[in-house]
């Protein structure tokens, strides 16, 4: 499967759908989140470090650029590239030690981190649900079979 749109509204359905992903994702994978300031994309975030067993807050990390997660076995990172004046820091700050086989990386304004960041397997676009509701809506996209069979899983 290519691609999932989703409409969600309120912030615990965002959560849960963040959950359900992350139960979806096997090892590691590359999520890019795009979407204005806003839209949900830490919110969404937080539902899938939620889903891989972390506890608690998660606070976009919009000074230190990257915040680790360690879940057992599992290394999780929540990067928010906003205040990325040039991606080039990104090299400097080791970026591809960050992204490996067995480790989910979350990244929010991935256009900023553009010709240094890795190629994603899954980007997610958050906009506002055109319906009256305050929701949001979600195009999920696949780039690699490991997001197609991301999205497989959500869709079963
Ligand atoms: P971003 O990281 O994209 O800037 P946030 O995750 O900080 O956005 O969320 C911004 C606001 O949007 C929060 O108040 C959150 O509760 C709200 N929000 C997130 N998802 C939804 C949704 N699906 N429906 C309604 N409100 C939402
Ligand atoms: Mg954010």
């Amino acid at each position: 499967v290519e691609s999932l749109q989703q409409t969600l509204v309120g912030e615990q359905a965002m959560v849960d759908f963040g959950r359900q992903l992350a139960q979806a994702c096997e090892g590691g994978a590359v999520i890019f989140l795009e979407g204005d300031l806003g839209m949900g994309k830490t919110t969404f975030s937080r539902g899938i470090l939620q889903g891989l067993g972390h506890q608690g807050a998660v606070k976009s990390p919009t000074y230190t650029l990257v915040e680790p997660y360690l879940l057992g076995e599992r290394e999780a990172y929540h990067f928010d590239l906003y205040r990325l004046a040039d991606p080039e820091e990104l090299e400097y700050m080791g970026i591809r030690d960050y992204f490996g086989d067995q480790k989910l990386c979350l990244v929010e304004w991935p256009e900023k981190g553009q010709g240094v960041l890795p190629p994603a397997d899954l980007i997610v676009r958050i906009a506002l649900h055109q319906g009256g509701q305050d929701g949001r809506q979600l195009q999920l996209n696949a780039h690699s079979d490991k997001g197609r069979s991301i999205i497989a899983k959500l869709v079963a």
